[in-house]
């Protein structure tokens, strides 16, 4: 076959992690190739929703696209919370608020919602201004082979059918939860299967005027059976996704009479414009494992997350995140192939943990508290109205944690990882609501303002940053020899502040291109080579043959 191209990454799919993935790389300077089976980025209104986290914006931030991504998101002041009811002109039987949406300090940035019709291109064109990404289109994965020194993918033109292939150093697969880059590396994919909805989006202006609600981002509406469908404005200019929350059988687009549940969701006539809807499935699966030689997995590829809490797309940037710098020390030399092993290790845990977390949320959504009570939540009674109420409380309370998310968007950690250098620490707690800032390492560096202005977290992303603080900070000569003996790039930033010394915990915090923390302490450990060996992935011994890594991990079943 026609060898057209060869490249270090090769990249499959270009939603938003295949996109974030090649970003990233090209911004750590790393040349790749994105393949695109579609014509072009996000091209229909795709019914998928566009809740990023805070850390997801930490992302945006280092990426430089924050500010579109900001200009072209929900409106700041747009109310945040979920209505439970029977109808939109029905009964309220309670409310769950999101957390105050004001300035936090975990994080330089708020969480922000934008549709993925808005966002995905916002990281195509920052991609491909950097002039190291080539993206694609029309260009379908079919299969590949790897040897000793690269893998090959073969594709077809989906315009004019013509086969051809793309010779590469590494390939990661972004191409969805379908991914034929994982089955065709028949690597299981187990999990729940949570039932089928469907996504009808819809134009509506000023929804607020046709019902007594008030303007509220999402709504859940209920009957006797608990939850069936939900409602949640996509961009707060108009344009809403309409769900039906499950079914056992895939929803049959020619015979489905959406109209007649949209009748049952508005309590009554309500002007809307139809654009489109499609079916989807919801599950909890995750990949054995997330590489196969010189193959990776990434964002749904990788793991399947129902919406609720909106952690797939997020976990996915996490993963470009957490793979783009090891691929790109391995390309450039200073990185040891035993880094490759650690992507699986440190990013497989954190799926299960957000997969787990939406899982639980849906079933929140759907039942609310154990026990729930909904047979009489239609009841025209004082009676209905007290079960409305008492079901109400009940939602409110199992579904705090979807809101409140911080610890899950910002206190993952990686426990284990081979390329990190315990500190002898216990540690924390892992609360999806909270989140104690620390240096530990494996966990994400805190953020701090500096005093000129910039966040702590503005000084990592390109190679590794060796924080010193106070007045009198530690000789680091001998990690700079180390670093510099294996091409290891490594600055050095001394802060003076006590506060953010306090914030940190130790005098010396090296951190990773991904802003995680990988070793700290009050002086140089005695061993420097071992410290660089371990961080550079020379201490973690690549088992992965090309048929298939098998890096011992941490036990972590869905
Ligand atoms: C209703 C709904 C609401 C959601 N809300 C949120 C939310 O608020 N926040 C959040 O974080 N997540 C949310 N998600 C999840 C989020 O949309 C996904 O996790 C995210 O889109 C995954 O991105 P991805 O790039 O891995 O895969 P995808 O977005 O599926 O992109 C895969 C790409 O690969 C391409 N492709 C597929 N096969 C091939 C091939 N053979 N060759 C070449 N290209 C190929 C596809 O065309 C596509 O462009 C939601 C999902 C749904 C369904």
């Amino acid at each position: 076959m026609n060898v057209i191209a060869e490249t270090p990454v090769l990249i499959v799919g270009g939603g938003p992690v295949g996109l974030g993935l090649s970003l990233s790389l090209s911004q750590l300077g790393t040349p790749n190739i994105l393949v695109e089976k579609d014509g072009g980025t996000a091209l229909v209104m795709l019914t998928k929703g566009g809740g990023h986290n805070e850390r997801s914006m930490e992302f945006f931030r280092r990426w430089g696209v924050r500010n579109e991504v900001v200009a072209k998101a929900m409106p700041e002041d747009y109310p945040r919370r979920t209505v439970f009811c029977t109808a939109l002109n029905g009964h309220e039987l309670g409310n769950s608020p999101e957390p105050p949406w004001r300035e936090n300090s975990y994080s330089p940035e708020r969480r922000h919602k934008i549709p993925a019709y808005l966002f995905d291109p916002i990281l195509a064109r920052a991609a491909l201004a950097t002039k190291l990404s080539d993206i694609r289109y029309n260009s379908r994965f079919e299969q590949l082979v790897q040897d000793d020194k690269g893998v090959t993918a073969e594709l077809t033109n989906t315009v004019s059918g013509e086969p051809f292939a793309i010779r590469a150093q590494y390939i990661v697969a972004c191409d969805g939860s379908a991914s034929n880059v994982r089955t065709s590396l028949g690597i299981p994919f187990p999990g729940k299967d949570l039932g089928y909805s469907l996504s009808a989006m819809l134009r509506i202006d000023e929804l607020e005027r046709h019902h007594s609600l008030g303007k509220t981002e999402r709504f859940l509406f209920v009957g006797t059976n608990g939850s069936w469908a939900s409602m949640s404005a996509a961009d707060g200019r108009g344009l809403w996704r309409f769900n039906l929350l499950y079914s056992k059988e895939k929803y049959d687009l020619d015979n489905i009479d959406i109209q007649t549940y949209l009748k049952r969701a508005f309590g009554k006539q309500i002007p809307y414009e139809f654009i489109r809807m499609a079916p989807w499935k919801r599950s909890q699966c995750c990949a054995d494992r997330l590489r196969a030689g010189r193959v990776f997995l990434a964002g749904d590829a990788a793991h399947t997350t129902s919406p609720t809490g909106g952690l797939g797309g997020n976990t996915g940037l996490g993963d470009a995140i957490g793979l783009s710098w090891i691929l790109d020390a391995v390309v450039r030399g200073w990185g040891s192939p035993g880094l490759l092993d650690a992507y699986e290790v440190e990013r497989r845990p954190i799926a299960v943990r957000n997969s787990t977390m939406s899982t639980r949320n849906f079933k929140g959504w759907m039942s609310g508290g154990t026990g729930t009570d909904f047979s009489k939540v239609l009841d025209e009674t004082s009676e209905g109205e007290a079960a409305r109420k008492k079901a109400g409380r009940e939602m409110a309370a199992m579904l705090y944690p979807e809101w409140y998310n911080v610890g899950i968007a910002l206190g993952y950690r990686y426990e284990g990882s081979p390329i990190i250098v315990p500190d002898g620490t216990n540690e924390p707690p892992d609360d999806p609501s909270e989140y104690i800032p620390t240096s530990r390492p494996g966990h994400r560096a805190p953020h701090a303002w500096l005093a000129d202005g910039r966040s702590t977290l503005d000084l990592f992303g390109r190679g590794f940053v060796l924080l010193r603080f106070g007045g009198s900070p530690p000789d680091v000569t001998p990690l700079l020899a180390g670093t510099s003996r294996r091409n290891v790039p490594l600055s050095v930033v001394d802060i003076e502040s006590s506060d953010i010394m306090k914030l940190y915990e130790r005098r010396l915090v090296l951190v990773r291109p991904d802003g995680h923390a990988a070793w700290r302490g009050n002086e140089l450990p005695p061993n420097i080579d071992d410290l660089v060996e371990t961080i550079r992935g020379g201490k973690a011994r690549s088992s992965a043959t090309v048929n298939g890594g098998s890096y011992k991990r941490k036990a972590v079943a869905v």
